[in-house]
Order: C-alpha cells, then sequence, then structure tokens
C-alpha cells in the first residue's frame, strides 16, 4: 500500500512538473519570438523612414547604388531603392537590372498609398525568407529586407536554452518529488501498521508524531483515540470483573439467554442446576430441563416484560421462584432463587393451621350442639344469656376455623382447579340465584348490570365462592341501602366481573390492604357483622390460582366496586366470532 501511494504521489508530481515546464517553454519561447519579430520589425520601420529621409536628401549628390550598399551595411540588411513603376533602381545586394518590377510587392504598394507596408515572404531573388519594410519617396519608395533565418537561429537558441533549464528543473523537482513522495508514503505507512495494529486488539500500541502538519495531527489524534480506548477498555474490563465476581459470589442462581434462546453467560450457582454440560452457545432447552423455565424465558422474549413462575423440576426435589427480565440486546436474563426450605416452612405454617382447624372442627361441633340443648332446656333466663354467649362465640370460632380451613386449601394451590369454558351469563346468573334469598332477608336487591357473550376458563365452585364472598361483605357492610349490582365487562382483553354496593363505602388509605388476612377496616363492626377478616383474602387466592387479578375502588358515601379479572377463554372468542356473524 505504501508503495502505491508513494508511485502516485510520484506520478502526480511528474505529471505537475512535465506541465508546468512545458506550459513554460510554450508560454516564454512564444512571447519571445513575438517580442523579437515585434522588435524586429519596428527597428526596420524606423530604418527604412531614415533610408528614405536620405534618399531623398541626398539624390543626385550620391548615386543610388552608393546609398542602397552604405543603408544596407548600417541596417545591416538588405536595401533596395525602388522607383513609382516598380522598377528597382538600386539594391545592396544583387544587380538592379536584372532584379523584377516590384510593382505589385504589398510592402510596395502600402508606400506608394503613402505607408510604411511591410511583409514577410520569400526572396524570388535569394530563395530565402525575408522580413520587408518600405518607406514611401518622393519618386517611389526604399525598402529594406532582413533575412528571418538570423531571427530564427536567434530564437532555436533561446529554446535550446530554455530546454537545458527546463531539464535541469524537472531534474531537481524529480529529485524533491521523490525524497517527499518517499517521506509521505513512509508516515502513511506507519499509520496503517498503527491502524492494523488497533484493529488486531492490541490497543497499547503508539503513533508518534510530533509535527503540525495535517497528516501529523492526523497521527496524533489516533493516537489519542488508541489512548482513550484502552483507558474505556479496562475500565469496562474492570466492571465487568467485578460484576462477574459480585454475580458468581451470589447464591442465586443466573442464566443470560441470547434472543436465539441459546446461554450467553451464567455464573457459577447455576452450573449445578444444569441438566447437560453449560456453555457458552448452547441451545437453552439442552441446558436446563424445566418447560416452565423454557416458557418464561419466551414469554419475556416476546412480551419484552419482567415474569416470575415456580420451577419444580430445574433439580430433583427442589423448587426455584424464577424472575425474567428483557436485556438491552434483544435477550433474556434468568435469576433462579432456591425456596424449597420457605416452601417447606410455607407448607408447614398451613399445614398447622389446616390441622388446628380441623381438629378445633369437631370439639366445636359438639359444644354447640350441647349449649343449644342446654338452651331448649333451661328455664333460668341468665343461665339462657350465658348459654346464648357461648353459642355465638362458638360459631365464630366455627365460621373461623371454616375459613382458615378454606384459606388453607386455596394458598396451597394444591387442590387441582376443575377448570371448564363457562359463560359470563351463567356465572353471574347462578350468583344471583344463589344469594338472592339472603338478600332479600336483609331488605336488599341483587340485580345483573352487564352480562357480555363472553366466556371465561374457570372453576364454577371456586368462583362462586368468590362471589359468595363478595356479595356477603356488600350485604354485610351495605346494609340500609336497596341493591347490589353485580355484572362483567370486558376489559383489556380480560373479563371484569364486579359486585357493586351503595352503602358508605371504604376510606382510601384501607384499599391497598384490604386483600391481606385478617385485615378490617373497621374491627367491631366486622366481628358484629359475623366477619373473620378472611374473606377477601380467600377471594385473592382464588382468583390468582385463576391467573387472574382482584382489587377494588370505594368511593366513601357512595359505595365500593369489588372487581377481579378472568382472562376471555378461547372457546369465547369463537363464540364471540359466531355471535358476531350471526348479528352482522
Ligand atoms: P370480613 O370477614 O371482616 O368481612 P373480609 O376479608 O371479607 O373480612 O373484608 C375485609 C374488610 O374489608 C372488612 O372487615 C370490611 O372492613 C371491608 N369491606 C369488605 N367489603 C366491604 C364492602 N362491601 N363495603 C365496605 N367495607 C367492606
Amino acid at each position: 500500500m505504501t508503495k502505491r501511494v508513494f508511485l502516485k504521489l510520484l506520478i502526480l508530481l511528474l505529471v505537475v512538473i512535465g506541465v508546468s515546464t512545458t506550459a513554460l517553454d510554450l508560454l516564454v519561447r512564444r512571447n519571445w519570438e513575438h517580442s523579437l519579430l515585434t522588435q524586429l520589425n519596428q527597428d526596420l520601420r524606423d530604418k527604412a523612414q531614415m533610408f528614405a529621409a536620405r534618399v531623398e536628401h541626398e539624390v543626385g549628390i550620391i548615386p543610388f547604388q552608393q546609398l542602397a550598399k552604405e543603408e544596407g551595411a548600417a541596417a545591416r540588411a538588405r536595401a533596395t531603392i525602388i522607383d513609382r513603376s516598380g522598377k528597382v533602381l538600386a539594391d545592396s545586394e544583387a544587380n538592379a537590372s536584372e532584379m523584377e518590377n516590384h510593382a505589385t510587392r504589398p510592402e510596395f504598394v502600402a508606400a506608394l498609398n503613402g505607408h510604411v507596408g511591410a511583409d514577410t515572404r520569400t526572396s524570388h531573388t535569394l530563395g530565402i525568407e525575408f522580413v520587408y519594410v518600405a518607406a514611401p519617396t518622393s519618386f517611389g519608395a526604399v525598402r529594406l529586407a532582413y533575412p528571418l533565418a538570423s531571427v530564427r537561429a536567434d530564437i532555436s537558441k533561446i529554446e535550446k536554452e530554455l530546454l537545458e533549464a527546463s531539464a535541469v528543473a524537472f531534474l531537481v523537482g524529480l529529485a524533491v518529488a521523490l525524497v517527499g513522495a518517499e517521506s509521505i508514503s513512509r508516515r502513511l505507512g506507519r499509520m496503517v501498521a498503527f491502524a492494523q495494529e488497533i484493529a488486531a486488539g492490541n490497543l497499547a500500541a503508539r503513533l508518534p508524531e510530533s509535527g503540525t502538519d495535517e497528516i501529523s495531527q492526523l497521527a496524533m489524534t489516533l493516537d489519542k483515540t488508541a489512548r482513550q480506548l484502552e483507558t474505556n477498555f479496562h475500565n469496562l474490563a474492570n466492571s465487568r470483573q467485578q460484576l462477574e465476581t459480585l454475580l458468581n459470589s451470589m447464591d442465586d442462581a443466573v442464566v443470560a439467554v441470547s434472543p436465539k434462546q441459546e446461554v450467553a453467560w451464567f455464573n457459577g450457582a447455576m452450573k449445578p442446576l444444569a441438566a447437560g454440560k453449560l456453555a457458552f452457545g448452547t441451545p437453552l432447552i439442552r441446558a436446563v430441563r424445566d418447560p416452565d423455565l423454557l416458557r418464561v424465558v419466551a414469554e419475556v422474549l416476546e412480551k419484552r416484560t419482567v415474569k416470575s413462575a415456580t420451577l419444580y423440576s430445574v433439580s430433583p426435589g427442589r423448587i426455584f421462584g424464577v424472575t425474567s427480565a428483557p436485556l438491552p440486546d434483544g435477550g433474556v436474563v434468568c435469576v433462579l432463587r432456591d425456596s424449597t426450605e420457605i416452601a417447606r416452612v410455607e407448607r408447614t405454617r398451613r399445614d398447622f393451621i389446616a390441622n388446628v382447624s380441623h381438629e378445633l372442627r369437631t370439639p366445636l361441633t359438639s359444644l354447640l350442639g350441647y349449649t343449644e340443648t342446654l338452651m331448649d332446656e333451661s328455664a333460668d333466663s341468665k343461665a339462657r344469656e350465658f348459654l346464648e354467649i357461648i353459642r355465638r362465640n362458638a360459631q365464630r370460632m366455627s365460621r373461623l376455623t371454616e375459613d382458615l380451613l378454606t384459606l388453607a386449601r386455596v394458598e396451597s394451590g394444591e387442590e387441582r382447579l376443575q377448570q371448564v369454558s363457562v359463560s359470563a351469563n351463567e356465572l353471574l346468573r347462578d350468583a344471583q340465584v344463589s344469594f338472592s334469598e339472603l338478600a332479600t332477608g336483609k331488605g336488599l336487591a341483587i340485580e345483573i348490570a352487564e352480562s357480555p357473550e363472553a366466556t371465561v376458563f374457570a372453576d364454577r365452585d371456586a368462583i362462586h365462592q368468590v362471589f359468595a364472598n363478595l356479595v356477603d361483605n356488600a350485604l354485610k357492610y351495605a346494609s340500609g341501602t336497596k341493591k347490589i349490582e353485580i355484572g362483567a365487562t370486558e376489559r383489556f382483553g380480560n373479563l371484569e366481573f364486579y359486585v357493586r354496593d351503595f352503602g358508605q363505602g371504604i376510606p382510601s388509605e384501607h384499599l391497598p390492604r384490604l386483600f391481606e388476612r385478617f385485615y378490617r377496616v373497621d374491627k367491631a363492626r366486622s366481628r358484629e357483622a359475623g366477619g373473620t377478616g378472611l374473606g377477601l383474602a380467600i377471594v385473592k387466592h382464588i382468583v390468582l390460582n385463576h391467573g387472574g387479578q382482584a382489587g377494588v375502588s370505594s368511593q366513601l358515601g357512595h359505595g365500593s366496586v369489588f372487581w377481579f379479572r378472568l382472562s376471555i377463554s378461547e372457546v369465547n372468542a369463537e363464540v364471540a366470532g359466531e355471535a358476531a356473524m350471526k348479528r352482522g
């Protein structure tokens, strides 16, 4: 490459020198020739006029032949004296009587007209090229002729000198061009080598240059860029190392997956969890044999949102929680946390509560039975009053144990949901029919506000339980009003069921915690109304088990809306499609 630059530069410089010397040659030669001829012309005119004046003055005193000879010698030209008819009277170099008539010579014609005439042509007499200049006299004209050959000899001498000077200039230029091209191509060559080193990854390469021209400035800028690149690279390598150390010291397993679902990075904790050999570029499906993890990764790749799941088959007998998040490069990072111990403790807690509730069931039933029998048989009003208190509390405890059992059951998720495609209308009607008697007893009516033609994939009994808890709350906390509205509406591709009452509503600060177990806005009122504080927690878990969401919105003095969203089932899409076709 350096050779090519050198050659190009050299050729360019040679062309420049060649063109400029040729142009100079041409210009100088032309100018020179032109000015020589002009000067010669002017000189001959002056001399011809002086010749004419002398002839006029000396006519009859000195013979024409002598005059011609003297003037010819003085002017170093051929001198001729011609009469009006064109006849040559005397000539400094030829015999006048033998010469042709000059009447038609252009310079002579001009002189006869009173001007100084000039012409350049080959002489008939001598056969060489002359510059002729004729000046008028009273009897005709005088003429001077100068051979052009001597002017041409002068010009070719000058030409030769010019050529010699040009050749010297060319040689000097060539030497300078050689040195210049060599220096530039050497400097460019250094830069190319430097750039190749940087490209090959050697960021420690340097390009020392200290001049002030553009090439030096380019070299210095490249050098500065390389330094900057090296510093940035070191910083990057340091932070990468820190991050790797940090991730490797974590108990959680981390694996990054490329958009092609191949392992892009993993930490130390991930290695024991891999089914096969874990290496960069291994397809995730071969590295980790857990369908839920693969599903979560595929979902995050598609939707670009954070997703979580519980993994049961990553490692035998262990449970992992995974959180997957999208990476800026289009991939996904998964953090796997071993939650076996937490799950075990949680299960122990749930089992304990379920067992206690279960164990309390029988004694409570017998307590209630005996209390009611005693009440029937007792005549003492004080004793009846105490027995009533015992009965009420036993009933509360019984409700509490039932709710605790239900909560433990739905929380564990162990009980499989019997999910089927069921229409919104059916679920709402079922709720209306089931609870209308209870509502009427409290002076309230249950109305279906809206019921779209949509289907959800749900466990009827579980959803019945959800409606039971929500309607029960509405009846408890909105007593004194006239109606409760239930309904469903399509929202964000889901079906949102709701139970709306027109009671006192709930202060906004309580809303975020309302679905927590045992959370009550007004404990005394809840207890008085027979509440356990577990109804909404049960609702939340049943809805979560369906993959849905539950929530509340409320306005003080205007009432509350408790809602839960279930995703619309595919059967519904078909039904909706058919319905739309029928409508259309
Ligand atoms: P409880 O058995 O006490 O009703 P829940 O979990 O069903 O327990 O409800 C939690 C609390 O939410 C209740 O104690 C009550 O304060 C409030 N709440 C629930 N539903 C309503 C409603 N429809 N109107 C007003 N407050 C309500």
